[in-house]
């Protein structure tokens, strides 16, 4: 746990942003649990129907990336954070599993390296890029891989008055 927190970005810890924590097993079924975790994390910013749907999207993407490509043949662990801050919402998705070679290759569009051989469409981090304002990842081979994803929440519900 002590461990876990000092790997957290420092700033989480401040006063003033409100966090949670969750670790998953990398079981399929925990995509569609993790979306809703993060969805009902995020009620309490007051979104948008569509704001909330960009996030679980998004969110999906990564924690299937972590299934199927961190962890192709045994099982792992999947941790997710989210923190508020004001109106903006950062959610991180970490595992530790087998990790991204390149990542900015990893990035492109319509780039796709599974290792068990399916086929995908490559497409899932331009949809994170898409549905969130920014989106970091960091990897290292056989040692996991971390993507960070903020969205500033309510911009719109202001624009619709
Ligand atoms: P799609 O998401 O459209 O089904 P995809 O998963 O191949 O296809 P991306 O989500 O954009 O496409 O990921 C691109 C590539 O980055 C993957 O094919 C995989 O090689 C690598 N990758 C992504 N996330 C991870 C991860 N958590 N662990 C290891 N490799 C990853
Ligand atoms: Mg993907």
């Amino acid at each position: 746990m002590e461990e876990q927190q000092k790997e957290l970005d420092g700033k989480w810890l401040q006063e003033g942003v409100q966090r949670m924590m969750v670790m998953l097993e990398s079981d399929s079924r925990n995509e569609s649990f993790a979306r809703v975790c993060v969805a009902s994390f995020m009620t309490r910013m007051n979104p948008t129907v569509a704001e909330t749907d960009d996030v679980k999207t998004a969110v999906s993407e990564a924690v299937t990336n972590s299934i199927v490509h961190g962890y192709p043949y045994e099982k792992g662990l999947i941790r997710l954070v989210c923190a508020i801050e004001k109106d903006t919402l950062t959610v991180q998705i970490r595992d530790w599993g087998r990790g991204i070679e390149n990542v900015k290759k990893a990035m492109e569009p319509m780039y796709s390296q599974s290792v068990r051989g399916t086929e995908r469409s490559g497409m899932g981090f331009c949809f994170m890029e898409a549905f969130m304002d920014e989106v970091q990842v960091r990897s290292k081979e056989n040692e996991g891989t971390r993507v960070v994803m903020t969205k500033k929440i309510g911009e719109k519900n202001h624009l619709n008055g």
